[in-house]
Order: C-alpha cells, then sequence, then structure tokens
C-alpha cells in the first residue's frame, strides 16, 4: 500500500512536477546556501481541508468522501464568506446608478474579471467574457463566432473524447451553416489519436474544439502542440478548460488558444458563473449573441449601438455575487503552491490506481499518460448505478451514468461507467475508503 512517504516520491516523478530550487540553480550547487536545495514544501491536503465545512459533513453516518470533484467541487469558507458578505452589505446593481454601492459592487465585479485574466494568463481583462459556465461559453462561441465564420463545407474538428456541452452546440451551428463536425478518434488508451488528428486537419478546418482534460478520462493531450498544428491550417482553436483549471496552472497566451472556456463551479466558485477567453481580435469582431441591458451604447427604434467587448456579449444584469465568489476561489487556489498541487495530485491518482487495481473485477477505463486525477471504472458483475448506490451507503460519492460524454464511453464499448474524481483537498485515506467499500462490495456477492 502506498505512504504518504511513497505518495511524494511518485509526486516528485509526475509530469508537471517542477522543483523552482532545481531550475534556479541548474547547472550549479552553491555550497553555501543549502537550504536553497532543500525540495520546495510539498502540499498537503490538510492545508486546503480546513478551508472547506462540507467536507466535515457526515453523509449516512459516514464522515463524507466526495469523490465528484468532476461534477462539481466545493466551497471555500472564503467563498462562502464573500457571497454571503456580498449579500448582507455590498448588494447593487453594477454599470449603472450613480450610487457608492453601485460603485462597490462594479469595482469587486471587475476586480474579478482581472484576477480571472490573471488566473488564465490572458493579456487584458477585457478578453474576458463572464457567463454562467462552461456550456454557455462554448454556446456563445458557437453562436456568435460560428454563425459568422462557419458555413457549407467548413469542418469543425471535435475528439472522441469531448463532453456533450463542446460536441452539442457544434452540432447545433453546422445545422444552421451546413458546416460539417467531424470527429477525431481516440486511441485504445483514451489520448487523442494525433495521427488521426493531424489527418483530418485539412484547409476546410475552421475550428477545432478540445478539452485540456477529460471528465471522464481524465486525458490532458498535447494542447499546445494541437492548436499549433490547427493553426497551419489557419483553423481556430477552443479550448475547454471545465476540468483543466482546478488540477494546473493555465496560460492561455502560452497554448496560443483562441478560446478558453471554464465554470467557476468545478473551481471551488459558485454555480451559474464562469467565463469565456478569447483573443482580443475575434472578441472585437464578434456580434452579439444576446441583447437587452448592459451591451448596448445607445437604442432607438431606428438605430442601436453596442457597448465595446466584453460588455457587448454580457446582456442583461450578470451572477454579480457569483464573480465576487469567483475571485475569492481564485484567490483561495492561488495561495496555494499550484505547481505543489498538481504534483500532490499525480501522487494521489497513482495511490488510488494501486488500490484500485487490488479490488477484484475493477477495470479502470483508459490508462493516458498525461491525465488529471480521475478515475472510471466498471466492477465486474455490478451495474454502475449500484457500485455508486453501495459507496453512498459508506458515505462515499461518486457518479456513475455516462457522464455527458457518450460518445468516450461508446469507444470502450460501455453507456454507463463509475467515476471517481479527486481534487487538492482528497486524501490517501479517503482513496483507501473507496478501494475498502469496493472490495466488501465484491465480498458481498
Ligand atoms: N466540459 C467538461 C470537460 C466538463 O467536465 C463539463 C462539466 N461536467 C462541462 C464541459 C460542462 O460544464 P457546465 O455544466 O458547468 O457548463
Amino acid at each position: 500500500m502506498t505512504t504518504p512517504d511513497s505518495l511524494a516520491a511518485a509526486a516528485a516523478k509526475a509530469p508537471g512536477a517542477t522543483d523552482p530550487t532545481a531550475r534556479q540553480f541548474a547547472g550549479e550547487r552553491p555550497a553555501f546556501a543549502p537550504e536553497l536545495l532543500a525540495p520546495p514544501p510539498a502540499f498537503a491536503p490538510e492545508a486546503a481541508r480546513r478551508d472547506v465545512p462540507a467536507l466535515h459533513r457526515s453523509v449516512n453516518g459516514q464522515p463524507l468522501v466526495w469523490l465528484d470533484n468532476g461534477a462539481t467541487t466545493h466551497k471555500p469558507r472564503q467563498v462562502i464568506e464573500a457571497v454571503a458578505g456580498f449579500y448582507g452589505a455590498g448588494n447593487s446593481n453594477i454599470h449603472r446608478g450613480a450610487h457608492t454601492m453601485a460603485r462597490e459592487a462594479t469595482e469587486a465585479y471587475e476586480a474579478g474579471r482581472a484576477a480571472v485574466a490573471r488566473f488564465l494568463g490572458a493579456a487584458s481583462p477585457d478578453e474576458i467574457v463572464f457567463v454562467r459556465g462552461t456550456t454557455e461559453a462554448v454556446n456563445l462561441v458557437a453562436q456568435s463566432w460560428g454563425r459568422a465564420n462557419l458555413g457549407p463545407g467548413d469542418d469543425i474538428l471535435v475528439p472522441v473524447l469531448e463532453h456533450h456541452s463542446n460536441i452539442v452546440p457544434w452540432q447545433l451551428v453546422a445545422k444552421e451553416t451546413r458546416a460539417r463536425v467531424v470527429p477525431v478518434p481516440l486511441r485504445p488508451d483514451g489520448q487523442i489519436d494525433l495521427d488521426a488528428y493531424a489527418d483530418r486537419l485539412s484547409v476546410r478546418t475552421r475550428l477545432v474544439a478540445l478539452s485540456q482534460a477529460s471528465n471522464v478520462l481524465g486525458t490532458v493531450p498535447p494542447v499546445a502542440e494541437m492548436t499549433a498544428l490547427a493553426h497551419r491550417y489557419r483553423a481556430r482553436v477552443l479550448v475547454d478548460g471545465a476540468q483543466a483549471v482546478a488540477h494546473f496552472p493555465v496560460d492561455v497566451r502560452a497554448l496560443d488558444a483562441d478560446f478558453y472556456v471554464f465554470s467557476g463551479h468545478k473551481l471551488f466558485a459558485p454555480t451559474g458563473i464562469g467565463a469565456l477567453y478569447a483573443k482580443p481580435e475575434l472578441l472585437a469582431a464578434m456580434a452579439p449573441w444576446q441583447g437587452g441591458g448592459n451591451m448596448i451604447e445607445s437604442v432607438s427604434f431606428d438605430r442601436t449601438d453596442y457597448a465595446p467587448v466584453p460588455h457587448r456579449l454580457e446582456a442583461g444584469t450578470g451572477h454579480i455575487a457569483g464573480v465576487v465568489g469567483l475571485l475569492a476561489a481564485v484567490t483561495w487556489l492561488t495561495g496555494f503552491d499550484r505547481e505543489a498541487v498538481a504534483a500532490y495530485e499525480a501522487g494521489l491518482l497513482e495511490h488510488a490506481r494501486q488500490a484500485l487495481a487490488g479490488v477484484p473485477g475493477l477495470d479502470v477505463i483508459g490508462d493516458a499518460p498525461e491525465r488529471i486525477a480521475v478515475l472510471a471504472f466498471t466492477l465486474a458483475g455490478h451495474d454502475p448505478a449500484a457500485v455508486a448506490a453501495w459507496l453512498d451507503r459508506d458515505g462515499i460519492a461518486v457518479r456513475a451514468g455516462h457522464h455527458c460524454a457518450q460518445p468516450a464511453l461508446a469507444h470502450y464499448g460501455l453507456d454507463s461507467a463509475v467515476r471517481a474524481s479527486l481534487a487538492l483537498y482528497n486524501t490517501p485515506e479517503e482513496v483507501d475508503r473507496l478501494a475498502a467499500s469496493l472490495r466488501r462490495m465484491q465480498r458481498s456477492g
């Protein structure tokens, strides 16, 4: 069984685990400063757990084990207090009204935009549009950019791995514009087949829509390389970061993504808030997809002038408290050493793989070398829904079903699987409880 020590060792070997000290002193060993050569402090999940009240409740008489982070994450008290504080004392609509509270709410909202821009490595807050979440962001791009830029005979490349939110909006706009949605197949281990991807790219390709981390297999594809290749064909690339943002640092400019989308609720923030990043030249050319207040310069029955982006794409009153919560969540998460968090999660994933390997009849689906801490599996002789119900009786929350990724499961001849999705606040002991409960289920017949 893996101990926390071996976790740390696995973490050190993990992809993305870089040692800043080693980087700083590459090639030299200053004997006068041995403390600088020590490894960076490892991340301890307790540092995050103590902030998250929901993790301390019990379910069905057992301490909760929350392994459904792919569906949504729990919220640290910093987020809960920020939202409560906004409604308790700061509540006002924004961008209008010449009073103090409107000004304060506007400042908080725009501070949230600036924080998201920094979080994603965008050049300016003006490149960030607030939306309800990933789904709305993809639909916004499909309906605004897509309608203007797609036409008959154009291809939209979508890996089979994608969440339905990154498939169906493209099917809708393809139908309207007579473009085609072209699936990019998977290899048996759950990686995108890059040869097939290269084959399918052509001058007809207008867009590649791919996720930076799969919600069902955990696969992390080589997004920067795939984007560079797409750009050789002058195709645009939309990156779905819904599952990535909570797990490792993102830099939209290093990826050279044209669009990047994510949901706050998978990032320890409230539901109903998320963001779209787009390159400024693309945003500037995007027509409104919804009309209403907040997105106009002036309105008359003869002529309506729109506000500049990003406001042009944010019709109506937004989720102001959600932005306040998102700002608190980003501040909370970035308060940790994110490389250390990624290394910790990689070690935790390795621990989970070893623990689940000891469960008779358990098959993990997919085995991509680069992945986030998500494990989908089947258990011989048991329906995934029955597995989830059994685990729930032990206080362990996992998801069972198609995970809104039916084509990815169909690739394995499945229509349903169990999924354990881990976050920085999960521990090896929780993973051991999962494995022990599954072993008991197998023994019970
Ligand atoms: N893409 C991926 C990869 C996801 O995991 C999810 C949520 N499971 C979505 C898109 C959709 O996110 P939301 O429901 O928050 O819009």
